[in-house]
């Protein structure tokens, strides 16, 4: 069913309520700074609230079979795919990305509650054999109790429910806090499992702006009453957090930034790792985690892809704001914070020798949050773009002369979370594939996310897997039961 005025949705959702606060914060379409709403900006007190109601619910929700909260978040589900296009409309103008990436993002949203509504009835137990005669040993999985899920603006949909999915499919109920510059995407999905039946305290959303983050983050991490933590975001916060929960010992998982390689050798097919490339590179204007951040090209090809890769973006991108033209597929950056990042990152490297090949500054015509494709060659180590995240729509690209020194640049960073290659040579695709030190490789391939395979990363890119069945286990705990006597 199409929800009427879905977009209208500017209040925080506790305990199965609506709710304002004496303080709000602004929420602005990054394209053209228009206005879209004041949210509550809420603190410690409210968002203790929502904890204790969180935990109120978890009572009765954990109690439920796993058949009756498959067939909940199947309700929801419905409410979700019911109501693609003003999902898609909301998020395209909190966060700015073009209409056509929104669209696809609830797709790859919905899939979360789509998979994990069947994956509730499999979370299976063990009985293993006994080395006792007189014993039985058996391990069941039962949810952990509230979880509160911290999530980040780039993908203001997918976030929340790539976590709230298996932890309601689990039987735990959470506290959402979503990033303070796509809080209304959140909203629009709690309204949606009010609308679905969810029952109250089951699925809270507080909103916050940056200023209350921190102590907002420090209570749910601290609560006793929290059980575990879930965050997508950057490197420092998920270390914050970190340190927050081990003074509770608390669960947590920590899907953190990345600085993927997109290696190309040079038996690779030239053209589907271009495709790949732009792929990997500016979906979201290059503002992912997975982004490809490092292109690492043998020396061989490297001006023919270099060349090929220029083409592409030139014929491939129409930048602008999509909800004025629907060609525009290539959006602003999220905030100015970014964009002075990006611009810095780009600024250091040619003021060390890099050359620019495309773009290389704002596109000020455009409005303030927009930065040109751009493509940096002649890049050293000692510039920023060789080790920084640059979460951008910036190619760096390096020249490598073997194999062996391919998997030297790409594994020395600190960070490990996907790493693409394109190969021709099976037997070099497993050597690779193998050594790369990441959590997720795409090779031949530039698009890897799935809600059927585990996402995450080693290294200071995280901690836990999201999506496929080993999802369920962030939000589970194994209980071991030893019958005696018998
Ligand atoms: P980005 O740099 O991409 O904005 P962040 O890691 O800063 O990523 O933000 C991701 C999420 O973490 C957002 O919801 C944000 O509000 C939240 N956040 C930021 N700082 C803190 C903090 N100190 N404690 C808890 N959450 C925080």
């Amino acid at each position: 069913m199409q929800r009427a005025g879905l977009s209208m949705y500017k209040l925080a959702y506790v305990n199965g309520e609506w709710v304002d606060s004496n303080k709000k914060f602004p929420v602005f379409n990054p394209a053209n700074d228009e206005l879209l709403a004041d949210v509550p900006d809420m603190g410690e007190s409210e968002v203790q609230k929502a904890i204790d109601a969180a935990k109120e619910a978890f009572e009765q929700w954990s109690q439920t079979t796993a058949k009756e909260r498959g067939a909940a978040l199947r309700k929801w589900l419905k409410e979700l795919e019911g109501n693609k296009q003003a999902l898609a409309e909301i998020m395209t103008k909190e966060s700015g990305k073009p209409l056509v990436e929104s669209l696809g993002e609830v797709a790859y949203a919905n899939s979360f509650v789509d998979w994990f509504s069947e994956e509730a009835r499999r979370t299976y137990g063990e009985i293993v054999p006994s080395p006792v005669k007189s014993k039985e040993l058996l391990m069941v999985r039962e949810p952990l109790g509230v979880v509160g899920l911290i999530t980040p603006w780039n993908f203001p949909m997918a976030m929340i429910t790539r976590k709230a999915a298996p932890a309601l499919a689990a039987g735990c109920t959470c506290v959402i806090k979503p990033a303070e510059d796509t809080p209304l995407t959140a909203l629009a999905l709690a309204a949606l499992a009010q609308e679905a039946g969810i029952p109250k305290g089951v699925f809270n959303v507080v909103t916050s702006s940056r200023s209350n983050a921190n102590s907002v983050g420090k209570l749910l991490c601290t609560s006793p009453h929290v059980a575990g933590i879930s965050f997508t975001g950057s490197t420092h916060v998920g270390k914050i957090l970190y340190n927050h929960c081990s003074q509770g010992i608390k669960r947590i998982s920590l899907e953190l930034g990345g600085n993927a390689p997109f290696i190309v050798y040079s038996n690779a097919n030239l053209e589907k790792a271009v495709v790949g490339a732009l792929a990997a590179k500016f979906r979201n204007c290059g503002q992912a985690c997975v982004a490809a951040n490092r292109f690492l090209i043998q020396e061989d090809v490297f001006d023919q892809f270099v060349e090929l890769l220029k083409t592409n973006i030139t014929k491939s991108f129409q930048q602008g704001d999509s909800s004025k033209n629907e060609k525009c597929n290539l959006g602003p950056l999220i905030n100015l914070a970014q964009v002075e990042k990006v611009d810095s990152i780009v600024k250091d490297a040619v003021s060390k020798g890099a050359k620019v090949v495309l773009g290389g500054e704002k596109v000020s015509s455009l409005g303030d949050k927009f930065f040109a494709p751009t493509i940096l060659t002649n890049v050293t180590p000692d510039m920023l773009c060789y080790t920084e995240e640059v979460f951008g729509p910036v190619a760096v690209c390096i020249k490598f002369k073997t194999e062996e020194e391919s998997l030297q640049i790409a594994n020395n960073s600190s960070t490990g979370l996907a790493g693409y290659f394109y190969t021709s040579d099976i037997s070099q695709a497993w050597r690779v594939a193998k050594k790369l030190q990441v959590g997720m490789v795409g090779i031949n391939e530039g698009i890897i996310s799935h809600t059927e395979a585990a996402f995450g990363g080693v290294k200071e890119s995280g901690i836990g897997r999201e999506g496929s069945r080993h999802g369920m286990d962030e939000f589970t705990q194994i209980k071991y039961m030893c019958f005696g006597n018998l």
